[in-house]
């Protein structure tokens, strides 16, 4: 059973990053660019990332339309990234898939997710959890043209 101020407190989240989004608008001459498109609900994201010579994840940038799951798990995402190298992005984006396909918080390993806790009540609804991995997916496309 879930406390209610619990999920209350995950809900202002989502909407909060669903209205005011973090990291908007598309980085001029990043490193790696990608776009995502989820037919089942319609959902858009288009993502630029500026890798410094090191590898190091120094910008992230975004667009986006649809539902507020897809949006504030990009919003989300972006502000997690900033920093982070893309061995680390991988493996928060591994984490979250973890977290999507029915694992617990508590059963991840000591990676700090942030606000993505957030969304873990998305995993009960099967349909919604495509949208919540849209931005990820769209973050693997544009780490793979990096290879
Ligand atoms: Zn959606």
């Amino acid at each position: 059973m879930q406390m209610p101020e619990l999920d209350d407190l995950y809900a202002d989240i989502i909407l909060d990053h669903y209205k005011n989004p973090r990291n908007q608008g598309l980085i001029p001459s990043a490193s790696l660019n990608a776009e995502g498109f989820n037919p089942f609900c319609g959902d858009q994201v288009k993502l630029s990332i500026s890798l410094e010579t090191n590898g190091t994840i120094s910008n992230v940038g975004f667009e986006g339309e649809g539902c507020s799951i897809s949006q504030a798990s990009a919003s989300i995402m972006t502000v997690l990234l900033i920093g982070k190298n893309l061995e680390q992005a991988l493996l928060l984006n591994n984490t979250f898939r973890k977290l999507m396909s029915g694992n617990t918080i508590s059963e991840l390993s000591e990676l700090d997710i942030g606000e993505l806790a957030a969304l873990e009540g998305v995993k009960e609804f099967p349909v919604r959890i495509k949208c919540a991995l849209l931005p990820w997916a769209t973050l693997v496309d544009a780490m793979n043209q990096y290879r």
